[in-house]
């Protein structure tokens, strides 16, 4: 949005310590083989906007009070400062997990359960999350729904056994009309749920997961949520309270004069979502304009979002959500549809063409 309101007419960074961009989703496609990972990589290479330098550093300390950024290859001070750095697994919070299981909220967890997978031909798969917040909390349902297809195309389902182990009573808590639609897809499937419990550890010696009130279940395959937590950097640069950063809702404002923060780092009161940290990120970058340009600042974050939910045999429905505006989190479900499937690549492809200029 500034590139395209100012050019070369500001001096924009963007500092990244990968070389592409993955959308969440696609995370999925990877780890059932509907997709290659080189079809899901959208190389930074290819963000070609004016006014923006696109670095590939790792940001190594943050300045908020001097807006000054270090990286491996030096430091850059800015006027105005948007942290985005998302959230990092905290793989070893969950004992067990790297030697006994796997996770697949990463593009490489992802992409080794690819090899995993066909492994998997009888016994216990557990889906388990190992802490709450997590990002899209739709996903792990979605897992479970495309493991049975996976095991029902690979003609196994029979000799396989799928739960799912979330810490809430209900798979998708704000809105009870999909949590309805998924607990019946989970049944129709012979897919256990087992709600309001999380994973604390594995014993792989044993191939048992142990929830968090000591029941313990027998798996064969394990595909963990990895605790999140906000990375290092962050945490050591005295932003962040309880864990992530805080910040005014409607504005994105830190408590430091010039500095933002947008997405799975900050507590905004919304879900950890893409469309909630594209959402967050319009409203700062429209701040910035009204800034710069003395104009109007712009209405508030209103911490609306919508996603696409897999349901299995190719169908996805949607759930819109509304954090902000009412006394509590609102949400409305549309039933899967072919149109929803079209929908979801439209969301994907519109973006795409957008930030990488690929051909919609
Ligand atoms: C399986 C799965 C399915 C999902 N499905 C959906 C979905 O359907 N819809 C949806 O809205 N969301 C979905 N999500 C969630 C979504 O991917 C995230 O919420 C979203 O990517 C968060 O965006 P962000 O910009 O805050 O952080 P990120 O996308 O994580 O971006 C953070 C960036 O910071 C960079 N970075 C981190 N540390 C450093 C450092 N020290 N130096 C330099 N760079 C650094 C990282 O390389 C990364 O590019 C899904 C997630 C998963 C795992």
């Amino acid at each position: 949005m500034l590139s395209e309101a100012f050019g070369d007419g500001v001096q924009l960074t963007l500092i990244d310590r990968d070389d592409a961009f993955v959308f969440g989703y696609s995370k999925l496609d990877v780890m059932f083989g509907r997709a290659a990972l080189e079809d899901v990589r959208l190389p930074y290479a290819d963000f070609a906007k004016p006014g923006v330098r696109v670095l590939r550093e790792t940001v190594t300390a943050i300045d908020p009070d001097a807006r000054r950024v270090t990286t491996d290859a030096g430091a850059h001070e800015a006027d105005i400062l948007v942290v985005a750095l998302g959230a990092d697994y905290d793989l070893a919070a969950t004992p067990g997990l790297v030697e006994g299981g796997n996770e697949f909220y990463s593009v490489q967890g992802a992409e080794r359960l690819r090899e995993v997978l066909p492994t998997f031909t009888r016994g216990r798969a557990i889906v388990g999350v190992c802490g709450a917040p997590f990002k899209c909390p739709p996903a792990p349902s979605e897992a479970v729904l495309l493991l049975h297809d996976y095991l029902s195309e690979r003609g196994v389902r029979g000799d396989c056994e799928i739960s799912l182990v979330m810490p809430f009573d209900i798979p998708v808590p704000p809105s009870p009309d999909t949590s309805a639609a998924l607990l019946a897809a989970f049944a129709e499937r012979g897919i256990e749920f087992v709600p309001g419990r999380r994973v604390s550890s594995l014993d792989p010696a044993r191939s048992v997961a142990v929830l968090d009130d000591g029941a313990e279940l027998p798996y064969d395959l394990f595909l963990g949520v990895p605790k999140h937590r906000a990375p290092d950097v962050v945490l050591a640069s005295g932003m962040a309270v309880d864990g992530y950063v805080p910040v005014e809702s409607r504005t994105l404002e830190t408590r430091f004069p010039g500095v933002y923060a947008v997405g799975d780092v900050a507590t905004v009161g919304v879900p950890k979502a893409g469309v909630f940290s594209e959402g967050a990120a319009r409203v700062v970058a429209a701040s910035i304009l009204a800034q710069l340009r003395g104009g109007e600042r712009p209405g508030g974050y209103d911490g609306r979002g919508a996603c696409y939910v897999e349901f299995g045999a190719g169908r996805v429905g949607r759930v819109d959500v509304d954090f902000l505006s009412g006394p509590k989190p609102t949400g409305t479900f549309q039933e899967p549809s072919d149109a929803l499937v079209a929908e979801k690549r439209r969301f994907g492809s519109s973006r795409s063409a957008r930030w990488f200029d690929r051909p919609t």
